[in-house]
């Protein structure tokens, strides 16, 4: 069994035909399917997908891109959203400075809050970060108390250093189309590097298609084709591979 363990399937570009999206991934071998959120609609969006089909979970958070989103209400909302059962996570949450680097403080604040109330709900983090490495790190010490129930970097990408240091704190990985693209060759060091019982798979549609559909519209289908890059990346064989990712993925997120 694959897992799509970061899929955006209640994105405008995939959310009209979600059905036969599902469809194809099963006919792949994608039998389970995490639905990650960026905001309150998008949350409420992947609850609802996940009622509807037995192969979705859902994660519900507001990303870094979309805190101005976050008020007084919100806090609220995603308890009520995580009282679904099959809400697995708090995320997308973290920080991002690539486009705005004017808000970083707001972006920390609802960082932490966020944190503090996966803690509260007793569910792991899904940690988006870019260009913030070095902020992200430093809440994540500063938050250990709150991170008992872990955590996973989706998209990773960062230094073999900061990779130690996370598995150290015993988060897991997440990797995805990037990783498979041509010119991409210390992202593909840093998955042969990595221990196997920390990596996890995604396609982070419908973003980041993998080659040889990049640049065009991804979907959980396309999983197989990062693990099966991620195999010959770690010399793994495909089917003991296949297992481990499954392993690894209900250990964080308990499906
Ligand atoms: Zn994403």
């Amino acid at each position: 069994m694959y897992i799509d363990t970061h899929a955006h399937i209640q994105d405008e570009q995939l959310i009209g035909e979600v059905k036969d999206v599902i469809q194809r991934a099963k006919s792949n071998n994608v039998q389970k399917i995490i639905c990650s959120s960026w905001n309150i609609p998008s949350s409420k969006q992947a609850v609802e997908l996940s009622n509807k089909y037995s192969e979705v979970f859902a994660t519900v958070g507001v990303h870094p891109e979309n805190c101005d989103e976050y008020n007084d209400n919100t806090e609220g909302e995603l308890t009520l959203l995580a009282n679904n059962k099959k809400v697995v996570a708090i995320g997308e949450i973290g920080l991002d400075y690539h486009y705005t680097k004017e808000n970083k403080e707001l972006q920390k604040k609802i960082f932490v809050n966020q944190i503090i109330l996966a803690d509260k709900l007793g569910l792991p983090i899904v940690i988006h970060t870019r260009d913030a490495i070095g902020d992200t790190m430093q809440i994540i010490r500063e938050n250990k108390q709150y991170l008992r129930h872990g955590g996973v970097f989706h998209c990773f990408n960062a230094s073999k250093p900061v990779l130690d240091e996370i598995i150290k704190l015993g988060f897991y990985v997440s990797y995805g189309g990037a990783t498979t693209f041509t010119n991409a060759r210390e992202l593909k060091d840093l998955v042969a590097y990595t221990p196997v019982d920390r990596i996890l798979t995604e396609t982070d549609c419908p973003y980041l298609a993998p080659v040889p559909y990049r640049g065009t519209r991804n979907e959980p289908k396309n999983i197989d084709l990062i693990i099966k890059n991620i195999a010959v990346l770690k010399n793994i064989d495909l089917i003991e591979l296949e297992k481990i990712i499954q392993r690894n993925t209900e250990q964080i997120y308990k499906i």
